[in-house]
């Protein structure tokens, strides 16, 4: 934001008493002794006086006891603080919900909606602050983005990384970042203070300590001050207000989760009294849709006398308003059941539970390093996540938790979650570094080294995709381009190479990559004669060049459909939701690319008509020559055994049954997605000329 808007920050801070604002003062008022209650309360002083004498702050708390909402309203008003705030979380669900929380608790309105609101938030394809935005919650992804525009952070005056026991990679990069700037590189904040708080339910509080002490150990460069030890580093623990929770094991290991669960669920809910919600832990989406599909339909045979069941789903790709539905309390004889990802683990803290079901597994990133390829794999859980999960059953009475696998298994777990920078694909993490400046990579400070092949692993592919330079590794036009866009490094490679002029297909590439980075579009019906009426349906849709094209042609179906877009997406079976979630990315990313000048400042998004049909060979095969120029580690070429080995690393991969080319034999294939389930699947795939992809090598 530019400067003089933060100059009216400080003026605005009182809130209006009449006038429209005066709704938003009584919720105010209603909520602040349900704030003063919560355990961090008692340790505003405390929190506020360690970051005048210091400026780090590790702070540990249990969920729930108001770290997220509450310190940033702490911090607000010390004299330090006149710039802005900022509060990373790792998801969008949760940086959103606690803007809309906090602007409820002080008063103001939320985001974009009001010039004068104060708390805002910014995610990926979302951003709404105002000019007068003091406290901004955002996801990590997002700040590292700021880091591009604003080097020092400027702006802020505070960055709260939360839920830091994540240990996603951004966090590790946000860390590394902040260290800098707090240390070697606090010049470049040219004087302005900045305060770091560093949050999280379970946190190695001497690992973070040690972290930032080895920081401010190194001699400070073009600065005066000699180096000094952990006088800048403070610490405080909060602590949460817990019930016992009794733990129940399975026997034996089960492999029908499915059944399990819902066994548990529908005894505990005839068995135990109202109040006392169930929240269950799930590994992901389809099958929290799928259990929830079943509850439902056994729900609507029970007597009636049994109380009623009301199912809430909870994963990250559930649009805001459904997600705020977990918040609401339960109508009367009702029990909600909330179904979730690991989302409800910390991030989100949902009210009423007194029942957690733990099905032990959770989706998680992992880089196969032999294959080259990056894939969600549902996992077991840590033990630390194990016993968070189980926290949630006693927030507010004693609870239960059923663990759906026996004891013997539990005590195999892992302690802690292995932090996301030892598992992944680091390209991205790279690649973000050297946008900022860092062309050292090897020596950037994180709190886990990742082992140096790894990243040599990951600059290969840098290089591959033509970010970086030859010679000498820094990065180029084309890198720095990429390196602007909310996307991996291989997506943000598509759209740079669909911005050239004589491709002539950023708009349409823009489409598939909108789908590409929602959840499903297609729904799966649970029954075969279902499955065949809805491939019937969507039959004109198919197009066989592959899936990819494939989702251009659904979204431009979609587009075109003037009446009810709802009703045309429910007859194909495909999911309106994931479609509005397409529209919106869309929005976003053409807007982007209007920004970064891939596309004309006049061009307007295409509302969409009779260029359905215009979908002709040539423009196809740009669209997949596009998408073949980032994602060349996902070719695979057919074998005369008729299997399909990648062109990189020679793994075999089947076209996933999802796939409109599953059953096809053609000479080159290239995907967008590899999931490991009984063997290794290529998801998202297209058909492509062996002769292209010996082009670009
Ligand atoms: P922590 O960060 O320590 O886990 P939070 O600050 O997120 O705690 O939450 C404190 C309390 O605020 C929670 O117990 C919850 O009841 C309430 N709260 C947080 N977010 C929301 C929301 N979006 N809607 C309603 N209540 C919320």
């Amino acid at each position: 934001q530019p400067k003089k808007n933060r100059q009216s920050n400080l003026n605005s801070s009182l809130p209006n008493l009449s006038g429209p604002n005066a709704k938003l003062n009584v919720r105010r008022q209603t909520l602040l002794p349900i704030r003063k209650q919560l355990p961090i309360w008692s340790h505003q002083q405390e929190i506020r006086q360690s970051l005048r004498r210091t400026d780090v702050l590790v702070l540990s708390g249990e969920t729930g006891s108001g770290k997220s909402t509450q310190v940033p309203q702490f911090l607000l008003t010390e004299q330090w603080c006149n710039g802005r705030i900022a509060v990373t979380q790792p998801r969008r669900v949760a940086a959103i919900s606690l803007a809309r929380r906090v602007a409820e608790e002080m008063g103001t309105p939320l985001g974009s909606s009001s010039p004068a609101s104060r708390v805002g938030y910014s995610v990926r394809f979302d951003n709404s602050t105002s000019a007068n935005t003091r406290i901004k919650y955002l996801t990590e992804g997002m700040l590292l983005q700021e880091l591009l525009r604003d080097p020092a952070l400027k702006e802020y005056s505070a960055v709260i990384v939360d839920e830091i026991h994540e240990r996603s990679v951004n966090v590790d990069l946000i860390l590394g970042f902040l260290r800098n700037l707090l240390t070697t590189g606090r010049h470049a904040r040219e004087g302005k203070p900045l305060k770091v708080v560093i949050m999280s339910a379970t946190v190695d509080t001497e690992k973070l300590v040690k972290f930032f002490d080895e920081g401010y150990k190194i001699p400070h460069l073009g600065s005066s001050e000699s180096p000094v030890q952990s006088k800048f580093i403070s610490t405080v623990y909060v602590e949460g207000r817990q019930y016992p929770v009794s733990i129940n094991y399975l026997p034996e290991p089960t492999n029908n989760i499915i059944e399990m669960s819902l066994k548990t669920i529908f005894q505990t809910h005839y068995k135990e009294p109202l109040p006392g919600d169930i929240l269950i832990f799930l590994p992901g989406q389809e099958i929290i849709e799928n259990l929830e599909r079943q509850i439902n339909e056994l729900a609507a045979n029970m007597e009636a006398e049994v109380p009623k069941m009301l199912t809430l789903p909870l994963f990250a790709a559930l649009p805001q308003a459904a997600q705020q539905r977990i918040f609401q309390p339960a109508p009367p004889r009702t029990r909600k059941i909330i179904l979730s990802t690991n989302i409800a683990e910390t991030s989100v803290t949902v009210p009423g539970i007194r029942h957690v079901v733990d099905c032990g597994t959770v989706k998680m990133k992992y880089f196969h390093s032999k294959l080259g390829l990056e894939a969600l794999l549902a996992k077991p859980i840590s033990q630390s996540a194990a016993i968070q999960r189980k926290g949630r059953a006693g927030r507010e009475a004693p609870g239960k938790c059923y663990r759906l696998y026996p004891e013997s298994e539990y005590v195999k777990l892992d302690r802690n979650t292995r932090p996301e920078i030892l598992r992944c694909d680091l390209s991205q993490a790279i690649l973000i570094m050297k946008a900022r400046g860092v062309n050292d990579v090897l020596n950037f400070p994180l709190l886990d080294p990742p082992p140096q092949k790894a990243m040599e692993k990951a600059l290969l592919l840098l290089l591959q995709l033509g970010a970086l330079n030859g010679e000498d590794g820094s990065i180029n036009e084309i890198g720095q381009k990429m390196a602007k866009l909310p996307l991996t490094p291989t997506l943000a490679r598509v759209i740079v190479e669909a911005a050239k002029p004589e491709m002539d297909c950023l708009e349409d590439v823009i489409d598939v990559l909108a789908c590409l980075s929602v959840e499903n579009i297609f729904l799966n019906p649970a029954t075969e004669e279902k499955r065949e009426a809805a491939e019937a349906a969507r039959k004109d849709l198919f197009r066989r060049e592959g899936d990819h094209i494939t989702l251009l042609s659904a979204v431009r179906a979609y587009t075109s459909e003037r009446t009810d877009r709802r009703e045309w997406a429910e007859q194909r079976w495909i999911s309106h939701r994931a479609m509005q979630n397409v529209m919106n990315v869309r929005k976003q990313l053409h807007a982007q690319c209007k920004q970064l000048g891939f596309l004309s400042k006049d061009a307007s998004l295409r509302a969409d008509s009779a260029s359905f049909t215009a979908l002709d060979e040539r423009k196809t095969d740009m669209i997949i020559q596009c998408l073949t120029r980032g994602f060349l580690f996902n070719t695979a070429a057919l074998h005369p055994d008729g299997s399909y080995r990648t062109l990189f690393g020679k793994q075999t991969v089947a076209i996933h049954p999802s796939s409109v080319l599953f059953g096809r034999k053609v000479e080159a294939i290239v995907f967008s997605e590899f999931v490991f389930t009984t063997k290794a699947y290529a998801r998202g795939v297209s058909a492509v000329s062996l002769a292209h992809i010996d082009g670009l090598l």
